[in-house]
């Protein structure tokens, strides 16, 4: 298996996965999605709320805050030795108070946003401030306690890690000169200008940008030009929300995948020793 990094940035990163074939590169692709741990408020108490908003469409948007997660310092509340209780190894708390005694000169109104959130933990906040929550007209006010814990998208995609977690095969796109017209239908056909014609010929370029949609191939009459592509590439898109880094998610990933595998490795040990032979007939 080899990884070949294309782009990095703080929340997106973009690699070339060969050597694997379309199971595991899903495998891969629902455990960053649905298995790496992130932060996200689960519980609120809503000591005061005097906005516009019922309180559980205000704890509905306060769960859906992506928060910064530190995952060596936290573990699921589910295996916290205090039984998901909400200690300080599994839960984080965030107060909020805002109350709309000024109005500005600019509106009738002031918006609490993300940033207004107080973390006990400085580690464990919101990835940006500027996201907002509720408009409070004068007089009005909102008061809350926020409880976030660690949990999975599979069980509510408020603790997804990604924003968007994609792959897709390696183009390959063969040209035949000799049969080539150079009459720039499958240039003008391609909706991501992979093609370009120039005095020598047809010229490839930004090959990864290709969406395999073939346009080109169909719009050729002399059958110069054939997409297809390698089975076992693939060029994967992981977009962050900013709970975690891209990388981190990776890695993440690869240690759930790890360690998944292991546990199938074991059980079925078990069943070959007869150990849980028993079990599997009774079912
Ligand atoms: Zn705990």
């Amino acid at each position: 298996m080899n990884v070949q990094i294309l782009e990095k940035t703080q929340d997106m990163l973009r690699f070339i996965l060969e050597d694997v074939d379309a199971s595991f590169a899903n495998a891969f692709r629902r455990v960053m999605i649905a298995e790496v741990p992130t932060f996200a408020i689960e519980d609120v108490i809503i000591i005061e709320n005097t906005s516009a908003l019922y309180d559980e469409l205000l704890a509905h948007r306060l769960g859906l805050i992506p928060l910064k997660t530190d995952l060596e310092s936290f573990v699921l509340p589910q295996d916290c030795g205090c039984g998901g209780t909400n200690c300080p190894r599994c839960s984080v708390t965030l107060t909020l108070v805002k109350e709309a005694k000024e109005i500005d000169n600019q509106g009738d109104s002031v918006i609490v946003y993300s940033g207004d959130l107080v973390s006990q933990d400085p580690e464990v906040v919101p990835v940006n401030d500027l996201i907002p929550i509720v408009k409070l007209a004068k007089g009005q006010r909102t008061e809350l306690e926020a409880i976030a814990q660690l949990g999975k998208g599979k069980v509510h995609a408020k603790w997804q890690p990604v924003a968007t977690c994609s792959y897709k095969y390696i183009p390959i796109i063969d040209l035949k000169k000799q049969e080539c017209t150079e009459c720039g239908d499958c240039v003008e056909s391609c909706p991501k200008s992979i093609l370009r014609l120039e005095e020598g010929g047809l010229i490839i370029q930004n090959m990864l940008d290709c969406i395999l949609c073939k346009l080109c191939e169909d719009t050729c009459d002399f059958n110069a030009i054939k997409v297809r592509w390698d089975n076992r590439i693939f060029a994967f898109s992981v977009e962050s929300t900013g709970a975690l880094s891209p990388e981190k998610i990776v890695k993440k990933a690869v240690e759930i995948l790890q360690g998944k595998a292991e546990a199938f490795k074991e059980e079925i040990e078990l069943i070959q020793e007869g150990e849980k032979s028993e079990i599997y007939r009774s079912n």
